[in-house]
């Protein structure tokens, strides 16, 4: 079958939930036509962050942004739909706040602050592994 139903990790920062900005994360979704599957607010523990961002250990930008994960409420969402990971990569735009396309949630709602992690609202798998790996870890 082509282009099977998939589901992916959306995450919304800190930063994204302390401006308010969910219900509008939200609404680009299901505007989108995805499905909202399952969802919560979590204040995440450091083990969890440690195991969702383990691909970027020893960078220099990771242990800010641990801290910045760590730093407030984060809402989780299982969402489903065709094609689901890229799409949702599609409406979060590029990671560098700065260059995210307008249109896009980064590129409409989030820009650099100067710090050492890029604060941009959320976070989406990127893979069908990711967000296996991603959805056991944050929705057990
Ligand atoms: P994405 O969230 O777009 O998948 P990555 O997985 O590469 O991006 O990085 C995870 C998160 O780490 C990013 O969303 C961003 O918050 C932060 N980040 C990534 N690269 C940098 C960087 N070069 N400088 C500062 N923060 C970064
Ligand atoms: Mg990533």
């Amino acid at each position: 079958m082509n282009n099977p139903i998939e589901e992916t990790l959306v995450l919304v920062k800190p930063d994204g939930v302390a401006r308010n900005l969910t219900g509008e994360i939200l609404r680009r979704i299901e505007a989108k036509g995805y499905s909202l599957v399952d969802i919560k607010l979590v204040q995440a523990e450091r083990e969890l962050l440690a195991k969702h961002y383990a691909e970027h250990e020893g960078k220099p930008f990771y242990e800010p942004l641990v801290e910045f994960m760590e730093s407030g409420p984060i809402v989780a969402v299982r969402v489903a739909g065709n094609r689901v990971i890229e799409g949702f990569r599609s409406l979060a735009g590029a990671t560098d706040p700065t260059s995210a396309a307008p249109g896009t949630i980064r590129g409409d709602f989030a820009r650099d602050w100067g710090l050492k992690v890029q604060q941009n609202l959320v976070h989406g798998s990127d893979s069908p592994e990711s967000a296996a790996r991603e959805l056991a870890l944050w929705f057990e």
